[in-house]
């Protein structure tokens, strides 16, 4: 086969050359650009406020001069413990403009989650809101923790004075009083400064931007150290590949800001492109739906089981998607027919993906227009090298024609991971970061996952994949959705054990359904068991996760 280079510089199916060239750029500066290119573009807050990007602009430099002004210097960790609203956006770019580096919390951590990640990071400023999910557990860490001061907006400054429809939302977040402490702050005195302080200096390639911890979906939490140009340099990949890219595109923010995804794909890339955006601070299919005819949405970043879940619900046939053109899905596999039957119902084209944190996220993504090839998550971007290696050792290639672990280098790459530098060790070669997902690259370059190396199910010496187990599982008529994880076993150290739930209207039990795979696996593939459940455990981004159930067999087995 001809070299991957050749292939991606000769059937590039991205409306531009593969090795386009990004220049280092300043968070900071992506954003003056852009607030001095359309300052009357605006942004939409979940209760239909707008601003525009002059209006957010200003808050973004109060920002920035706010922390300036309490002594915050280059390099010091600000923390966003935020859900989507302009609270979010202000505090992100204005943290960055002063220098700092922005660590994203999620508003689903427990306070023993929080604590772990502001102690790791150092965080010792952190922005909140007053909302009972969110206030009393920030106080909790800063009562225990080397943090030192909390930023936090009114949740009434978000919500309506009237319930409405958007009443479920608010049961998790009503307000609580903000109490009367030196160590918190209200964002709305944070803000009275006028904004007109000088601004750090920021050398994009080495300057942190961004902490964003990962496990990814295994492992300790780390911190990966995202730069100011691997940031920008990300949402400029993202727009470089859209066809209509000088078209403002008006784009829904559901999935949530603080994770990498959100962050590059709908806030970042929005910014880039100067379109409008509106912010929903959870997700309800309902909502989504509605936004998109209310808003004429043109994009809709989201995961599969967020796509699954808007074809599910009965109003999809009462919208009108004629403006929507592109849905993009990443972070985990998008199934063939969930593909087909979105693009059927909404007219829409469903675009996969594919990332990780430590990739800023976007690695890989099909193309907007002309081949998809459903199944795999496309060409890299521009400026993106991929290679194939072994399995066992990454410095050499897989054997010929045989899937192997997928390695990417590119403008987009972590610097490294936050004062670990064992970790560091371990995930690159070379200028090249390894993924831990086993792929192949087909005849024009296009990237197929096969596996993930990180799940591999150790039985005896021989390797299964669990999502291998999982696809033959998904061809059960009464299946909707599964997980097959390794457990314990003291003769071949791991067996596969399955995890379903079930679609509505089925009845089968777990001995059945063993009964029905087993025959169609490998001998090393039979799962010992199958539990069917209500529930299976989801990561926020609403991706299926393994983690939780590795755990809880773990304990079992410890106790028994
Ligand atoms: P995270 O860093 O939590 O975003 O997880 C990154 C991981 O998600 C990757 O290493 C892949 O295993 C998985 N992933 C993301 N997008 C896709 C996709 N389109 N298909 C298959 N796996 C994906």
């Amino acid at each position: 086969m001809e070299s991957i280079e050749k292939i991606l510089k000769d059937k590039y199916r991205h409306p531009t050359q593969w090795d386009q060239t990004f220049p280092p750029m300043s968070m900071g500066q992506m954003v003056t650009d852009s607030a001095l290119a359309h300052p009357d573009a605006h942004m939409v807050d979940f209760m239909g406020r707008k601003f525009t990007y002059g209006d957010m602009y200003d808050q973004i430099r109060r920002v920035a001069c706010g922390l300036q002004a309490m002594g915050v210097q280059k390099g010091d960790r600000v923390g966003l413990y935020l859900p989507n609203t302009p609270h979010y956006v202000a505090a992100y770019y204005g943290a960055l403009m002063a220098g700092a580096i922005v660590v994203n919390f999620s508003p689903l951590y427990t306070a023993a989650e929080l604590e772990h990640q502001v102690e790791d990071s150092g965080t010792k400023i952190l922005f909140t809101l007053s909302a009972k999910a969110l206030l009393p557990t920030a106080m909790e860490v800063l009562e225990h923790s080397t943090l030192e001061t909390l930023i936090v907006g009114s949740v009434a400054e978000v919500l309506p004075p009237v319930k409405s429809l958007l009443f479920r939302w608010f049961k998790a977040s009503e307000s609580v009083a903000i109490p009367d402490d030196p160590r918190i702050i209200r964002y709305d005195r944070f803000m009275t400064n006028k904004g007109d302080c000088a601004v750090a200096q920021i050398d994009p390639v080495n300057d942190v931007a961004l902490l964003q911890y990962t496990g990814g979906t295994t492992g300790t939490p780390k911190g990966a150290m995202l730069t100011h140009q691997n940031l920008t340099a990300n949402a400029r990949q993202a727009q470089a590949i859209d066809p209509r890219q000088h078209e403002p595109d008006r784009i829904i923010a559901v999935l949530p800001f603080f994770h990498v995804f959100a962050n590059t794909c709908t806030l970042n890339r929005t910014v880039v492109n100067g379109g409008e955006m509106v912010m929903l601070p959870r997700f309800d299919a309902a909502q989504v739906l509605a936004a998109i005819q209310r808003v004429k949405a043109t994009s809709l970043p989201g995961v599969p089981t967020m796509f699954q879940a808007l074809l599910d619900h009965p109003a999809i046939r009462n919208i009108d998607f004629s403006s929507l053109r592109a849905c993009i899905s990443g972070g985990a596999p998008l199934p063939l027919e969930l593909k087909q039957k979105f693009e059927a119902a909404t007219g829409a084209h469903l675009i996969e993906g594919y990332g990780l944190t430590e990739t800023s996220p976007i690695v890989c993504t099909n193309p907007y227009e002309g081949l998809n090839k459903s199944g795999t998550v496309g060409q890299p971007v521009p400026a993106t090298r991929v290679k194939l290696v072994d399995r066992e050792d990454p410095t050499r290639p897989p054997p010929q024609g045989e899937p192997g672990e997928l390695l990417f280098a590119g403008p987009q790459i972590m610097k490294g991971y936050w004062n670990r530098p064992d970790a560091d060790a371990q995930v690159f070669v070379g200028d090249y970061i390894r993924t831990g997902d086993v792929g192949i690259i087909d005849e024009d370059g296009y990237v197929k996952i096969v596996d993930r190396l990180k799940d591999m199910i150790a039985v005896g010496g021989f390797k299964v994949f669990p999502s291998q187990v999982e696809s033959v599982l998904y061809h059960h008529p009464a299946v909707k959705e599964a997980l097959v994880i390794g457990v314990p076993d003291h003769y071949r150290g791991e067996q596969p054990k399955a995890f379903v739930t079930l679609n509505e209207g089925h009845e089968i039990d777990g001995p059945a359904l063993r009964d029905w795979v087993n025959p169609q696996l490998g001998k090393h593939e039979r799962v010992c068991d199958v539990e069917v459940r209500l529930n299976l455990p989801k990561t926020l981004v609403g991706k299926l996760s393994r983690k939780e159930l590795v755990a809880e067999e773990r304990a079992k087995a410890q106790a028994a």
